[in-house]
């Protein structure tokens, strides 16, 4: 080989979903969320003033980080930010794994999980989901470097009860547990309320989901203000700025407004929960989802099939190959009229085929 190009780094990438261009498209395939972001938001979207681009914006984010702290009952110091919660899971994988043993995290799981340890030179086990695709809390009392998960998972929509994340923590009081709640809000309990209570817990949350903010990019960790502090120390040796500033003020307009929050959030459950009675209906099997997609397989007609089938009519929905779950699709929820198009065309379609 060239020697140009023989220290060059050899990594596989995370692939995320894609982003179909066709204008008929019904997206249920990235998890985002159906509704626009709150009114609030656009306000300060429109009366941004573009001489302020001129400037560095706060390296702090402290309007961002003061209206979550006083949201969600913290201290200013005891919030991170990043672009995405994507940023602030690498930074925590910077900040705490780097013991040397490996991490710990579910054999399903998040894929950027293992892209990231690739990434950093960090070693992982991955202990194996239960049939039912449970979290086994057992697997995470070995000695580990840290550990990792999603709740409710990701791509299963299976929450682990919240007395079961204390008993991980509690048994790991020597390594960081990151808990990533990117879905928390479509039903789930944050593991928010243990914060202050354990000095090893980090808690992730993103304004991608339930904020409909996926394209402004913005995330946040709430944890103690030792391990805030690591984090923005190491954040500060990679990138000062990272949150413009319309970034910081369009968030910070999203958690103020409350009320729209909660009822685009509580519209996605009804939808959810109406597509779990149409999809079982159908002859759909899945785990009782508390975020805002459905994991299922169908008792006699592959997932590949389908998702080929849907595609084609543009219907786009998430299939992974990978071993366990290769029969699966994840069905983000959209609007009742997009579940209603792709129920209707389900219902033709497996007519057709069982
Ligand atoms: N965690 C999980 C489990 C996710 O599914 C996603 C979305 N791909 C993220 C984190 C990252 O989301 P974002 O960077 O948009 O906040």
């Amino acid at each position: 080989m060239n020697s140009l190009y023989q220290n060059f780094r050899n990594i596989e990438p995370y692939v995320p979903g894609e982003q179909p261009q066709y204008s008929d498209r019904i997206k249920l395939n990235t998890n985002e969320n159906p509704y626009p972001p709150s009114p609030e938001v656009k306000k300060v979207l429109e009366s941004y003033d573009a001489d302020n681009l001129k400037l560095y914006p706060d390296p702090e984010a402290t309007a961002l980080k003061e209206t979550l702290a006083e949201h969600y009952g913290f201290e200013k110091e005891q919030i991170f930010v990043g672009v995405g919660s994507d940023d602030v899971l690498a930074m925590c994988f910077m900040s705490f794994f780097n013991s040397g043993k490996p991490i710990l995290f579910p054999d399903i799981s998040y894929s950027f999980y293992p892209v990231w340890a690739n990434l950093f030179n960090i070693k992982y086990e991955t202990p194996k989901l239960n049939d039912n695709f449970e979290i086994v809390k057992e697997d995470y009392y070995k000695e580990n470097g840290g550990i990792v998960f999603p709740n409710p998972n990701a791509p299963t929509g299976v929450e682990l009860p919240l007395s079961e994340i204390e008993e991980i923590i509690k048994h790991n009081q020597n390594s960081v547990v990151i808990v990533d709640e990117a879905y928390i809000d479509f039903g789930g309990t944050t593991a928010l309320s243990l914060v202050n209570k354990y000095e090893n817990l980090v808690v992730v949350q993103t304004f991608s989901k339930s904020r409909s903010l996926a394209g402004l990019r913005v995330g946040f960790a709430v944890a103690n203000k030792q391990l805030i502090s690591v984090m923005n120390a190491v954040k500060n040796s990679y990138n000062s700025y990272t949150l413009n500033s319309l970034s910081i003020n369009a968030a910070a307009a999203a958690v103020k407004d409350d009320k729209y929050f909660k009822d685009t959030v509580n519209k996605i459950i009804i939808t959810r929960e109406n597509a779990k009675k149409d999809l079982h209906n159908l002859g759909f099997e899945f785990n009782d989802s508390k975020s805002n997609f459905i994991f299922a397989k169908h008792k006699t007609v592959k997932a590949k099939d389908i998702f080929e089938a849907l595609k084609e009519k543009h219907i786009f929905v998430r299939y992974f190959n990978m071993p366990r779950i290769d029969n699966y699709l994840r069905i983000t929820i959209g609007t009742d009229e997009e579940m209603k198009a792709l129920i209707d065309f389900l219902k033709d379609y497996l007519s057709d085929k069982c």
